[in-house]
């Protein structure tokens, strides 16, 4: 029978695409999001609640409603200086939102939760690749509130028999291969999308972030994964615990960095634009470089990432820059 699947955030960057692709799956569908940063067009597949995961009681009707089989929670604040200047905001949604969501899992029956985690639970890396028996020292409120829900998830897991797989994510970047969706942050803090919106001509450049780190060419070096690999890696992961996989915590990234004058410099090429930099001050929290190690994805879900090359990376974004802001490549 088909499994029904519930997403918190699936209105969102990373949710949405992994709607679709469990949408491709055949898996049913509920998207549960309170299109604060979601956007209900993205959401083209299965059902749609709005909702708010502070609303027990809506989720407990969701819940009674669509007897979802599994969860999958990407309904998060993400920027870390935000989480810095309001931690409140972060342990608010990010956790105390989190524990409504478990407890109506826990009174329902559902027993198989993904996720999405972050490598910033690791705070500043001893060693590069990052593995997952790396200590998890985060360094900002946004990094503390992800590894609060992968603590709850744990005693969750040893006194309730509930189940999870923490995805920890490197830098998502890209977008749907046929541009049916994207990235699209309101406000727009990652370099990708703010890339692509300088050699658009949205914006008159972009600003790198430091240029006196402690990396080949002095500026800060990250681990670009696309969205789509991510959103496969969501769905063996379910898989896994559908057949009966234990908990565990794994990382998704592509495990090779790229600075972010690489960044630049590819999508000069890819968009055959002039993209303008100026050179600026270091962003307060930036660790140095972010790559993950990534062995134990491939062994315990047998997942590869299908579109490693940066070129298809921001190759995809820009298809879907293009389409979204109804401008030529210029190519
Ligand atoms: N960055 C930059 N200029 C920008 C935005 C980001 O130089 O306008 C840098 C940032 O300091 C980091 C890298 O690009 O080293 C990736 O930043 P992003 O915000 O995309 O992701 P994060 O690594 O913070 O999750």
């Amino acid at each position: 029978m088909k499994k029904n699947i519930f997403i918190a955030g699936g209105a969102g960057y990373i949710g949405s695409h992994l709607n679709l692709a469990a949408h491709e799956r055949g898996y049913g569908t509920v998207v549960y999001d309170n299109l604060v940063y979601g956007h209900k067009s993205a959401v083209q597949w299965g059902d749609f609640v709005l909702g708010d995961l502070e609303d027990i009681k809506q989720l407990r009707l969701v819940f009674r409603h669509f007897r979802p089989d599994a969860v999958m929670h990407f309904a998060a604040y993400a920027c870390v200086g935000e989480s810095v200047a309001e931690p409140e905001k972060y342990y608010l949604n990010n956790v105390a939102a989190t524990l409504n969501l478990l407890r109506v899992m826990r009174e329902a029956g559902c027993r198989d939760f993904i996720f999405s985690s972050t490598c910033a639970t690791y705070g500043i890396p001893r060693q590069t690749p990052i593995t997952e028996d790396h200590p998890q020292v985060p360094v900002n409120p946004y990094g503390r509130s992800k590894l609060m829900v992968e603590n709850m998830l744990a005693d969750y897991a040893a006194a309730y028999g509930m189940r999870h797989v923490n995805l920890r994510y490197f830098n998502a970047a890209g977008a749907d291969r046929r541009s049916r969706i994207g990235e699209d942050h309101q406000p727009e803090t990652h370099l990708i999308p703010l890339v692509l919106d300088a050699a658009a001509g949205k914006k008159p450049g972009v600003s790198v972030f430091g240029t006196d780190y402690d990396t080949p060419d002095g500026t800060c070096v990250r681990d670009y994964i696309h969205v789509e690999d991510l959103a496969q890696a969501h769905l063996l992961a379910l898989e896994y615990l559908f057949d009966g996989g234990e908990s565990i915590s794994l990382n998704l990234g592509n495990g090779q960095g790229y600075s972010v004058k690489e960044v630049i410099d590819c999508a000069r090429a890819v968009t055959g634009r002039e993209i303008r930099v100026t050179e600026g001050p270091r962003r307060a929290g930036d660790p140095p470089a972010l790559v993950g190690g990534t062995e134990l994805a491939a062994r315990v879900l047998g997942w590869r990432p299908a579109l490693p090359r940066l070129e298809d990376i921001i190759g995809t974004a820009w298809a879907w820059h293009k389409k979204r802001f109804g401008h030529e490549s210029g190519n």
